[in-house]
């Protein structure tokens, strides 16, 4: 065996496509790409035309790879394996079906080579490659292995401890593009609505929907607020809930005005604008949160985490033992939302495909 390709989540399946040489796909789970289906909603935000590496952990490590491989060379690909595709809002691309199921559906008709239900266990390198061990006790060996393992996010798991024995570090893995958990105060009487706001943390502030919840803020805003947290980020958390307003216009529109609020969003900041002795323009424009931590795994759409990056080569084979890869978020990249996670898992598996097929 050429490769033994370690999952089949989306940059293994893509991995897998690309290889002109023989390979096998190991699973962990009874079926490949379960994560897949539930990407975007059900719709797979595949990827983002007006992607930028800045929203990504490491810009400087992973813009290389979006040039080589970029979102418009992914819709090109889809295309070329006959999946029609539609672009959206801000250049997020999607199956012309807006069905996530069609996107696994073209990644693996052409694979034929994998085995389910059966995690890999141990690497031990050899002679002439590696030997992979299976939870079921069968073995196999392949010249090159790549770890395709994603992360713990979402009901995933961890496959990183694998390299170490090789030498390769791995930073903890970490909840992100998740909700934030906060004081009961602040969402008191608002679990379920939306709104169009913008969530300012530190310096930085995300507009976009945020979703409350009983225990705290969930929706795209908070998403990724998530991800400067799970990045080790610190600051104050505030919602401007009229972000296209300045203060002296909020204040105008506040007191001539209703129907601006949801009715009990109205009540919230009013109750709060009472509570803090200040007027209620000052309060829905800097309304004080206080995140207490990131929901946990089960919650999160990605880690933050995974084996060091700077351990792998431009293809991303390692620089400690020729032969191993890595691709997906097995590596220690993460991105917001909008296209970037999976277009990370394209591109990084697209480089390992370049090196293995020129072997
Ligand atoms: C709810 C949700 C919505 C999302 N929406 C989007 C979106 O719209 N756009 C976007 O860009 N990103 C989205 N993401 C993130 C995106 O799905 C992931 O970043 C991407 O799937 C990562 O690809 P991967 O190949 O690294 O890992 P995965 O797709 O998770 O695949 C890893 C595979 O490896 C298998 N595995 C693990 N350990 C072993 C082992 N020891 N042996 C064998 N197999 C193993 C796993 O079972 C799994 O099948 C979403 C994630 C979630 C959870």
């Amino acid at each position: 065996m050429k490769t033994a390709i370690i999952g089949g989540g989306a940059s293994g399946l893509m991995l897998a496509n690309m290889l002109g040489c023989e390979y096998t796909v190991i699973e962990k789970a009874d079926r490949v790409g379960k994560k897949l289906l539930a990407t975007g909603n059900g719709k797979c935000n595949l990827t983002n035309l007006a992607i930028s590496p800045s929203g990504y952990n490491l810009p400087d490590e992973v813009a290389p790879f979006l040039k080589r491989f970029s979102p418009e060379k992914t819709v090109e690909l889809f295309n070329s394996l006959g999946l029609l595709t539609t672009v959206k809002e801000d250049g997020k691309v999607y199956p012309f079906s807006e069905c996530a199921s069609t996107v696994l559906n073209v990644l693996r008709k052409n694979i034929k080579n994998i085995t389910l239900s059966d995690g890999a266990v141990k690497i031990e390198k050899t002679s002439v490659g590696y030997k992979i061990f299976l939870e079921s006790g069968k073995t196999l060996t392949a010249q090159n292995v790549v770890l395709c393992s994603g992360s713990p996010a979402s009901g995933g798991f961890s496959a990183v401890e694998l390299y170490k024995r090789f030498g390769h570090n791995s930073f903890t893995f970490k909840p992100s593009l998740c909700p934030v958990l906060t004081d009961k105060e602040s969402v008191k009487g608002l679990n379920g609505i939306r709104v169009k706001a913008s969530l300012h943390f530190g310096d930085t502030a995300q507009t976009g929907e945020i979703l409350f919840k009983e225990y705290g803020l969930s929706g795209i805003a908070s998403f990724n607020v998530s991800s400067l947290i799970a990045r080790g980020n610190t600051g104050d958390m505030y919602i401007d809930f009229l972000p296209q307003l300045s203060y002296d216009e909020a204040k105008t529109v506040t007191e001539n005005y209703s129907g601006i609020f949801h009715t009990k969003v109205h009540e919230r900041l009013c109750e709060r604008a009472k509570a803090s002795n200040k007027e209620l323009y000052e309060v829905c424009k800097k309304y004080g949160v206080t995140y207490i931590k990131n929901a946990d795994f089960s919650l999160s759409q990605v880690c933050c985490g995974g084996l060091d990056i700077l351990q792998f080569d431009e293809n991303l084979e390692s620089r400690l033992s020729k032969g191993l890869f890595a691709a997906g978020e097995a590596l220690n990249v993460d991105g917001v939302c909008g296209g970037y996670n999976l277009q990370w898992a394209w591109s990084s598996a697209l480089a390992v495909s370049q090196k293995i097929n020129s072997i």
